[in-house]
């Protein structure tokens, strides 16, 4: 299967450090990839290659079968992109928001008026058409953000930090929008540093690829871990149990929850300790030796 997103020892830097560190990684046709890492990790600027925003200072990209780098114009056709500042115009309404990013996009009349509505339908924005943006909340921001990245019918969307700053409930409303698009054939990258966001949105058991959906963990500029979910478990250990040391907790896996539990019976001191299935989160502080936020 040719990959619709496709990374070759990629490396950006900035001054001396490399931010985005021999980046080899490749996105199958349908598939949500969760790239997932902490503020700094490089998730941004990986985005921003991909989407040829900025040039890689190494290595080699391909988007939909074009090359980033010399067929930038044919890369923008075929993505999506929303990226974590707002970039949404607010002294405009929300269909002269649709109309700009249609006419920048060669999109003709009548289609392109079909398209926006279509689209603002899609992210529950149609009865908001002709109200100024600045009056909408974040999370109708965020998803005018979507509606416009879709105008064009792109191929891959690219969202970076969809839902950062939203209240639970926005955030869960996303998720759906994001869900419902892959469903549709979408293939889909985001960068979060929620966790949650990635075990629902990149559920290996649910995929519209041949294969499941992955997450990539990524650290000072490296992939330091990509497979599913179920693949980290079994990798880690499925069982963990966490043991109080004064005012931190101590974490050790085992192979399965039926392994922790036998450990755990057999302790004298059973005070402070406690049994439970491994989760992202274990698996990402063990990794890295950090928690998320
Ligand atoms: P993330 O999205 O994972 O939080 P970023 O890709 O935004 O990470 O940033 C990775 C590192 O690169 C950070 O240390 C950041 O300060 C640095 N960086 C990002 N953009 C620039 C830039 N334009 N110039 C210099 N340093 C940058």
């Amino acid at each position: 299967m040719t990959a619709e997103v496709s990374l070759h020892h990629v490396s950006k830097v900035y001054g001396n450090a490399p931010v985005v560190n021999d980046l080899s990684l490749d996105i199958l046709p349908g598939e949500i990839f969760g790239l997932l890492g902490p503020n700094g990790a490089g998730k941004s600027t990986t985005i921003r290659m991909l989407t040829t925003l900025t040039q890689p200072t190494e290595g080699q990209i391909s988007v939909a079968g074009f090359d980033v780098a010399r067929q930038p114009m044919q890369v923008k056709q075929q993505i999506g992109v929303v990226l974590q500042q707002m970039s949404v115009d607010v002294d405009l309404t929300v269909w002269e928001n649709m109309e700009f990013h249609g006419r920048m996009h060669h999109i003709p009349n009548p289609q392109r008026q079909k398209e926006i509505d279509t689209w603002l339908e899609y992210v529950e924005l149609g009865d908001r058409r002709d109200d100024y943006v600045k009056t909408l909340s974040g999370g109708m921001k965020r998803r005018l953000q979507i509606a416009r990245a879709l105008l064009h019918r792109p191929r891959i969307l690219f969202l970076d930090e969809p839902t950062v700053g939203l209240d639970p409930q926005t955030r869960r409303r996303l998720w759906e929008i994001i869900k419902g698009l892959n469903q549709q054939g979408m293939t889909i990258l985001l960068t979060t540093h929620y966790m949650e966001e990635v075990e629902y949105l990149c559920d290996a058991t649910f995929s519209s690829s041949e294969t499941p959906n992955r997450i990539g963990i990524m650290d000072s500029g490296k992939l330091i871990e990509l497979g599913t979910l179920p693949e980290f478990r079994r990798k880690y250990g499925e069982g963990l149990v966490m043991k109080q040391q004064g005012d931190r907790w101590d974490y050790q896996f085992f192979p399965t929850l039926e392994d922790a539990n036998a450990y755990f019976e057999q302790q004298p001191h059973k005070a402070g300790m406690m049994v439970r299935p491994s989760n992202l989160e274990d698996i990402f502080v063990e990794l890295t030796g950090r928690q998320l936020d």
